[in-house]
């Protein structure tokens, strides 16, 4: 079994809080590492670390940031396979979904490897007589991202890549279950010449997360998990006077018009619900098909392909998906169909008795598919992050369109028509952050931002795109007057530039 470590100033350090989780391979059912979680004094440690690199860093120009980045890039494709294995080792999910992982999060890497362009500012040349006026965007010093299980590559290179672009130092909280990768990253950035100290990895749980929370230091914090996490973070970071942005749960809605291509809007279902086994925060968990026929034909051509959904371990390339992340989420997931079906939720397809042959032990279930969900049952209204998609049946347009504007969640939502009105009102009135038309999970690209609505995000700026750039550095702008030697006097009103 390996012991994890923590990565400080440049270093693998071992644990001193004596305390560790256990970290599972979920495709096993097995303990495969034991996971420090860190104390306030070893969060401190990587603080000083941090502040001690920071001025030089912020002091090096953008392109040489950014050249760092650019062969960052290059070794994670060099090793891309190794990350995969290692990524779906601890997470459970499949080789192939694990290289898309890492993929996205490269993707924003690439987009901070343009910092150079990306932070310059604005200028009026002759504001008044003399008189420039420029902007500047600036670091914020030492920054901290707090990341979930669900994309341990792709969400901490959101957080870490535009935060040392901008030039900050970065401390990393990530998942407690599946921490392997991100350690990796933290090497491989070294190995690609980043400064010791500017990006440490702190292994932990809720101490650590506290004690980011309460260091001075620490001058913005972004986190992504579940929503009475990121509550509870966007709260108390506020009330110390951080920056915060947090990005929490989904139940992300695809209306299904009558008008659709039904064999692309039931592949798009197959694909956004379940892969993943849905622990994705953009997978699509509610169908709603408009009309009675609409929702027969749906529920006709859906069961037997939920019924034959492909579960595998993930080394298996054939399989559609892999376990869930621990026996905890399966008997969570499990629970959640227990409880559906105590509401009167039609169970058209069950997958909780399903076991992986020669993996006994794994975290497994296979797909399930309620029919006639309504809004009022639990299983509509809580996130349940496991291979569950609900239907719910809606007479019309406007209601549909009023379950997903309803919702406390607004992370994602998709509309499946080929009627352009349809898809363009839908796009302009729904409450929901990011909007896929004919695409289920419309995960904007590293150049635009990435963020929920309602109880899906806290905090005023997105993740990736321009948003990333504004959250991570503060704007100066500096009025200057050249020649000096001008001479008007002093001057009591309010200083007008004529
Ligand atoms: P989680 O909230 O349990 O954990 C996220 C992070 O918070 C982890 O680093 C964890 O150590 C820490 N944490 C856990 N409990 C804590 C506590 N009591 N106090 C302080 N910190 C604590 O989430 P998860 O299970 O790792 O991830 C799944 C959740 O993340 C789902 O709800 C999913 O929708 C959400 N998610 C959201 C997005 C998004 O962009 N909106 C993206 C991915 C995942």
């Amino acid at each position: 079994m390996r012991e994890l470590t923590h990565f400080i100033g440049g270093k693998h350090v071992p644990g001193t809080s004596g305390r560790f989780a256990d970290g599972y391979q979920p495709m096993t059912g097995e303990v495969i590492s034991r996971i420090p979680l860190a104390s306030k004094a070893e969060v401190r440690a990587a603080v000083e670390n941090a502040k001690a690199a920071w001025p030089a860093w912020a002091a090096t120009n953008p392109q040489r940031r950014a050249r760092v980045l650019t062969r960052f890039v290059d070794l994670v494709a060099r090793d891309n396979e190794e990350l995969a294995e290692l990524l779906a080792r601890e997470h459970g999910k499949t080789i192939a979904d694990a290289k898309g992982d890492i993929q996205r999060g490269i993707e924003v890497v690439e987009f901070a490897c343009g910092i150079p362009h990306l932070l310059k500012g604005e200028f009026t040349d002759g504001a008044g007589p003399g008189i420039d006026i420029y902007s500047m965007r600036q670091p914020l010093g030492v920054v901290a991202g707090i990341t979930p299980f669900n994309f341990p590559a792709m969400i901490p290179m959101w957080k870490f890549a535009p935060a040392i672009a901008c030039g900050n130092a970065f401390i990393l909280k990530p998942s407690e279950r599946d921490p392997g990768v991100p350690l990796r990253l933290a090497e491989l950035l070294i190995e690609a010449g980043l400064p010791a100290g500017i990006l440490n990895v702190v292994n932990g749980d809720k101490q650590a997360v506290d004690a980011i929370l309460e260091d001075p230091d620490i001058k913005a914090v972004g986190f992504v998990g579940s929503t009475p996490i990121a509550e509870y973070i966007y709260t108390r970071g506020c009330a110390a006077g951080k920056r915060v942005q947090c990005f929490g749960g989904a139940k992300n809605h695809m209306i299904i018009m009558p008008d659709a291509d039904m064999n692309q809007a039931v592949d798009a279902l197959i694909g956004a619900g379940y892969g993943s086994a849905g622990e994705r925060c953009m997978a699509v968990s509610v169908a709603v098909p408009v009309g009675k026929g609409t929702a027969e034909e749906l529920m006709n051509r859906l069961v037997p392909r939920v019924e034959s959904l492909k579960i595998g371990p993930s080394t298996d390339s054939s399989a559609d998906f892999g376990p869930l992340v621990t026996r905890e989420a399966l008997d969570r997931v499990r629970n959640y169909v227990e409880i559906g079906i105590k509401e009167g939720a039609t169970l058209s397809v069950d997958g909780r008795d399903f076991k992986m042959q020669g993996y006994e032990d794994g975290f497994y279930m296979g797909g399930c598919l309620f029919d006639n969900v309504t809004k009022d049952m639990r299983i509509y209204k809580e996130e349940i992050f496991g291979p569950v998609l609900s239907v719910v049946r809606a007479e019309g347009y406007g209601e549909a369109l009023s379950l997903a504007n309803d919702h406390e969640y607004g992370n994602g939502v998709a509309i499946f028509t080929r009627d352009g009105d349809a898809a363009r009102d839908f796009a302009s009135k729904v409450e929901v952050g990011m909007v896929g038309v004919n695409v289920p999970i419309p995960v904007p690209l590293a150049y635009y931002t990435f963020g929920g609505w309602k109880r899906s995000g806290f905090g005023d700026l997105n993740q990736h795109g321009p948003d990333a750039v504004r959250f991570y550095t503060k704007t100066k702008t500096v009025t200057s007057r050249w020649p000096s030697g001008i001479k008007d006097g002093a001057s009591f009103t309010m200083p007008l530039m004529h």
